[in-house]
């Protein structure tokens, strides 16, 4: 069934787990991601990202996504990742996409806190949720750079006070992960995440999971993280199963990658506490 982000965060922010938030570019990707959640009976989260339009329209992004999400067993919602202008996250709204993040951390704060509000007053009106961002997460490759002098960590009375301009209801943190492919070993900040969770009750959302190992990530789960972006390293297992294979055939190619995908978030399920449940009752 397809459903908003707002009860499952809130379930996530109570339970001291986190749902795992891969982005798709392609049916094979989100039928591989409703097949994992369905398998272990967890709401799955379908993300689909403004930068993905090159490969995927958001027309065709949401049709996909709708199809698999009404005919699931488990609850699904079609989020909107790193939406940077507001007229393409009031076109995902109007569209159906039941949950939206709007990133404008690389602006100031102010012009961060007016952008947000524009989205969450248009997409609070129509029942659906708003994540955004507060400290900015930067890119991999350039990791060593920018854990220098520019901090880009998530200040705790920044956070304080952009919660309570914005009233969003889940926010993006900045703790010491960065997107894509590391160049370096990521440097968490627990203490910082410990901080940031004490000081707001909406739930903590982690972008730029992969690459920072199984431990850093089951840590931010327990500590209060409830939605971890993963997306890199689903697509790192895809290309490398389809090497280590030596498909020479499309279809074998796509078969491959799919199992490996569904494999890899599978795990990313287990590592983020959500089959702790299950785990007490055995
Ligand atoms: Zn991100």
């Amino acid at each position: 069934m397809l459903v908003n982000t707002k009860e499952m965060l809130t379930e996530a922010n109570r339970g001291n787990f986190a749902i795992p938030s891969p982005d798709y570019c392609n049916m094979n990707m989100v039928r591989a991601y409703v097949e994992v959640a369905e398998k272990l009976g967890q709401p799955a989260l379908l993300a689909y990202s403004e930068a993905m339009q090159s490969v995927l329209s958001m027309e065709d992004a949401y049709e996909l996504g709708r199809y698999y999400a009404e005919k699931a067993k488990v609850p699904v919602a079609l989020h909107i990742d790193h939406g940077k202008s507001v007229d393409f996250i009031k076109r995902a709204v109007d569209l159906g996409f039941t949950s939206v993040m709007i990133d404008a951390s690389s602006d100031c704060f102010e012009e961060n806190v007016r952008k947000t509000r524009e989205i969450v007053s248009y997409a609070h009106l129509r029942g659906i949720p708003v994540e955004a961002e507060i400290g900015h997460v930067g890119a991999g490759v350039n990791y060593e750079e920018e854990t220098g002098d520019a901090s880009v960590y998530t200040e705790k009375d920044e956070l304080i006070r952009f919660v309570e301009l914005t009233q969003i209801d889940s926010v993006a943190v900045s703790i010491g992960t960065a997107h894509g492919i590391y160049k370096g070993v990521p440097k968490i900040s627990f203490e910082r995440l410990i901080d940031l969770k004490a000081a707001v009750d909406i739930p903590l959302v982690l972008h730029g999971g992969s690459g920072s190992g199984d431990e850093n990530l089951r840590r931010c789960a327990e500590l209060g993280i409830s939605k971890i972006n993963i997306f890199t390293d689903l697509c790192v297992a895809g290309a490398r199963a389809i090497l280590a294979e030596g498909a020479d055939n499309y279809k074998q190619m796509m078969t491959t990658a799919d199992r490996a995908i569904a494999d890899t978030l599978e795990h990313y399920y287990h590592v983020f506490n959500c089959d702790r449940e299950k785990k007490k009752n055995v």
